[in-house]
């Protein structure tokens, strides 16, 4: 039996080899008569799973020693909360406004810290990226806060901006929560990076951040305990019970990532060749068709989340229908934009994409 291609935003796919995977292990986890839900988090089992899945990031996103990774909860929204309780030492903080994401930082760090934007494309309503010549970054501001890709507005930073060339000592805070591991990461431009796990990782309640260890440690005195990151890192990750199932599905997509082959490349390099070819085709497709229209500038369109829209909107729930009746599931855009969006992450293969634009084309010759 094929399973239908399924483009959700998130919680999205998973790669199916590792759905398999923990189907065959939920009773018995290698003999150990346990399924990992039932697994105390200190036991030898469950600590030899974690230390895998941590140790399998790092090599998979080249994370250096100097940055600690932990794997927390509360998804994204939470850390937009915990990055200032941690990192705002009383004082302000700047944010790059390019889409819903990066808006919903900046308006709850502002509960905890005083909160600057140094730049926003909603004028251009989020199709291009402010450029970083532009931002007004302030003289005393304890971080800068980026979205890397907007899982909504689909506008992707091909680069991470070089805060220092700009005269900049503040660490860059980066939400990497829906292109992780679809592509490498420059560390040395990153302070901080988090990501909720459901989008390219795994199942939802599982956060990474992956922090330098030079700013834990600062954490104002209201933070919640479970949040600090300096009790979360001397802790490894168990102050308090960590997403236990979440850690073991991540790890196996770990796996499954390091098993990936594009030619001589392998995991993540693999996993970002393939993650463009995969854009380009539907882009390309998009651009020369004469019903749909995607309105991102292509100097920063999402590798991962394309938004696109028909030209004539009355045709939306038949498109919709259509697609889901040729096994092509979750494609209707974010409510606060509308359209369609195909997001197509790590766990998307290509043919997912050729049936996906197989499609957008036989419909558009039944509208002719
Ligand atoms: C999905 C998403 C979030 C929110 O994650 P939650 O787990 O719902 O808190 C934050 N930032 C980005 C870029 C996202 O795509």
């Amino acid at each position: 039996m094929t399973r239908p291609f399924n483009f959700s935003a998130g919680p999205a796919a998973m790669p199916e080899a590792v759905l398999q995977q923990a189907a065959s292990e939920m009773l018995d986890w290698h003999g150990s008569g346990m399924g990992v839900m039932e697994m105390s988090h200190r036991g030898k089992e469950f600590i030899s799973i974690y230390e895998q899945a941590e140790a399998d990031f790092r090599e998979l996103l080249a994370v250096p020693v100097q940055f600690k990774i932990l794997f927390m909860q509360g998804g994204g929204l939470a850390e937009n909360a915990i990055v200032p309780l941690n990192l705002s030492r009383g004082g302000a903080a700047d944010f790059v406004l390019t889409g819903s994401w990066s808006e919903k930082s900046f308006k709850e760090a502002g509960k905890f810290c005083q909160a600057h934007v140094a730049a926003s494309s909603h004028a251009s309503q989020f199709t291009q990226l402010p450029a970083a010549s532009s931002w007004q970054i302030g003289k005393d501001s304890r971080y800068v806060h980026v979205c890397s890709n907007e899982t909504i507005h689909g506008v992707e930073m091909h680069q991470l901006p070089d805060l220092k060339a700009l005269g900049c000592e503040a660490p860059l805070v980066v939400d990497f929560s829906s292109h992780v591991a679809s592509r490498s990461v420059d560390w040395s431009r990153v302070g901080l990076a988090f990501g909720g796990a459901q989008k390219n990782l795994g199942p939802a309640g599982l956060t990474v951040v992956v922090v330098r260890e030079d700013l834990i440690g600062h954490a104002l005195a209201h933070c919640p305990s479970a949040f600090d990151y300096k009790l979360v890192a001397q802790n490894d990750s168990m102050y308090n019970t960590p997403p236990t199932y979440g850690i073991y599905m991540a790890g196996l997509v770990f796996q499954w990532l390091k098993a990936q082959r594009e030619g001589e490349l392998t995991g993540v390099a693999a996993m970002a060749q393939r993650n463009l070819a995969k854009a380009e085709l539907l882009y390309n497709f998009l651009d020369g068709s004469q019903l749909y229209e995607n309105r991102v500038a292509k100097d920063c369109r999402s590798r991962m989340n394309v938004p696109f829209y028909l030209r004539d909107e009355s045709r939306n729930e038949a498109f919709l229908a259509g697609a889901k009746a040729r096994g092509l599931l979750q494609l209707k855009g974010h409510k606060s934009v509308g359209g369609m969006r195909a997001s197509i992450y790590n766990a998307m293969p290509m043919a997912g994409v050729q049936a996906l634009v197989q499609y957008l084309r036989d419909f558009e010759q039944t509208q002719a």
